[in-house]
């Protein structure tokens, strides 16, 4: 799978997870929390600040193939990481998003910014455009430092 990162890095991995997961790739800052059978990450390719992936270690599809504790795990690492989320005063709410037609299991936590609700309707099919936007408009030094900066924030507060 071919693709950009937000730093404007080229990168071809055969999956983008599994890449994640064995550190073959890299995202911004690194990877935010790490459990037994999950990575939280800023997402490699959209640069929006706290737009975050959570991947399985595993080459899965869904959650419902995991065993329940660790499907207990992966919930406690998304509630965990929504809420320190909350401590962002420019973030008013998050979309949540999993798609189990994708190779590798991820999931997104999208958090919603004035800028998002000026340009695009308050709608689930706004998402990819507010993403291509993003790619096309967003990858100033000042955005992606600001993206740097909340990764560490988010870091220590899920790593306490
Ligand atoms: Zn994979």
């Amino acid at each position: 799978m071919k693709g950009t990162d937000i730093l404007g890095n080229d990168f071809d991995v055969e999956c983008i997870g599994c890449a994640l997961s064995d550190n073959t790739l890299v995202p911004v800052g690194g990877i935010i929390k790490e459990t037994d059978n999950f990575i939280l990450l800023q997402d490699i390719e959209v640069p929006i600040k706290g737009f975050l992936v959570i991947a399985s270690k595993q080459h899965i599809k869904s959650f419902i193939e995991l065993p329940k504790p660790q499907a207990v795990e992966f919930f406690k690492l998304c509630y965990d990481a929504r809420a320190a989320l909350g401590n962002f005063e420019d973030i008013n709410d998050c979309t949540f998003i999993q798609e189990e037609r994708s190779g590798h299991f991820h999931f997104w936590i999208l958090p919603k910014y004035k800028w998002m609700n000026d340009l695009f309707d308050d709608s689930i099919s706004s998402i990819r455009p507010i993403m291509k936007y993003a790619e096309k408009n967003l990858k100033s030094e000042e955005n992606i430092e600001d993206i740097q900066k909340c990764v560490e924030r988010l870091k220590l507060l899920l790593n306490e």
